[in-house]
């Protein structure tokens, strides 16, 4: 089958590979209706996260499962499943208290830029949805294995409840679905941190009520303006550079919450600052799996359509296109088609 991997810095090629087999009673294998690129392959594609080895990329996926291992009691070849960038038993300890991304027994799930892939731990991992899904629902669906899931946790981490006032650092795909993920618990004011027109609007049409287009001092400073000098109740941190992590700090009230979910590049909090800004801080790797069947359901419910964040699609064969693409921030997110 032909597999995206990652060779080097920019050099990321498809070739033929075996096609991957039940290692463990627990995998399943399942055949890939759609997957995408993240922004966090970014990293290792700008050699900033370096690869020792070639390595087969791609972590958000969806799709119908083709075989499962002797041990897997609750899902059957022919179910169309989600599952999150970690596997997990869903069983242990962190599991039940919703960490599934720090489950005792979790393993990455990587490989998804393919036709096929497998699956580890795949009763606890992977959420069957009600019935097949129409066309039109897979990109939907596709973003619950990652970005959605990642900007619900942000809104999540950071405490957003109905009347919130609500800043979101970053206009990436997990950015503008923190957005929506905002406007679903009922924020009443949801500021984007956006300079890209065509972003900011899907972030209005996310439910953005205002747009701040400044960064750092500045930035800070229009956020304070437009909180009357208080400050958000809540920050969702969706980038993971030092100048947004100490925006989403300094932007926040006293009391209030940054939900960080950008992956961290080189971030460091001093001790003093945090004593004084009177913050909750709480994020990391999103638990997707704890809320997936939720969104499954919205998503088939059709209430929300996170799907919007992919803007453009290519099919697997020239994923590196997707790449460049992305990288050059020419598109949010790109679709892969197997
Ligand atoms: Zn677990």
């Amino acid at each position: 089958m032909l597999s995206t991997i990652l060779y080097g810095p920019r050099d990321i090629r498809v070739e033929h590979r075996d096609t991957p087999k039940i290692l463990e009673p627990t995998d399943a294998i399942i055949r890939i209706a759609v997957s995408c690129v993240c922004g966090s392959d970014l990293w290792p594609y700008r050699g900033i996260q370096p690869t020792k080895e070639p390595t087969p990329m791609g972590h958000e996926y969806c799709g119908v499962v083709e075989d499962v291992g002797s041990a897997v009691k609750t899902l059957k070849p022919g179910q169309f499943v989600i599952g999150s960038f970690f596997a997990s038993d869903n069983t242990c300890p962190h599991c039940h208290n919703g960490y599934q991304t720090s489950c005792q027994n979790r393993e990455f799930v990587g490989g998804a830029q393919a036709p096929l892939l497998r699956v580890p731990l795949a009763d606890g991992t992977l959420v069957p949805t009600p019935n097949m899904p129409t066309e039109d629902l897979l990109p939907s669906l596709l973003s619950l294995s990652d970005v959605m899931g990642t900007g619900w946790f942000a809104a999540d981490a950071a405490n957003v409840k109905h009347g919130s006032t609500v800043a979101v650092v970053g206009d990436g795909a997990v950015g503008l679905l923190g957005i929506l993920s905002a406007k679903i618990k009922g924020a009443e004011r949801i500021i984007a941190m956006s300079r890209h027109v065509s972003r900011q609007k899907i972030a209005r049409a996310f439910g953005a009520t205002d747009i701040v287009e400044e960064r750092g001092e500045a930035g800070i400073e229009r956020i304070k303006e437009a909180t009357r000098g208080v400050g958000a109740d809540s920050v969702l941190e969706c980038v993971g550079t030092q100048e947004s992590m100490m925006q989403a700090v300094r932007s926040v009230r006293p009391g209030g919450y940054v939900g960080y979910v950008g992956v961290p590049h080189g971030v460091e909090l001093q001790g003093e600052q945090l004593f004084f800004a009177h913050v909750h801080l709480h994020g990391g790797p999103a638990p997707v799996r704890r809320y997936l069947p939720d969104l499954i359901k919205l998503v088939f419910e059709r209430q929300i359509d996170p799907g919007k964040v992919f803007d453009r699609e290519v099919p697997l064969d020239r994923v590196a296109e997707a790449y460049r693409a992305m990288d050059e921030r020419r598109a949010i997110k790109v679709l892969l088609r197997p």
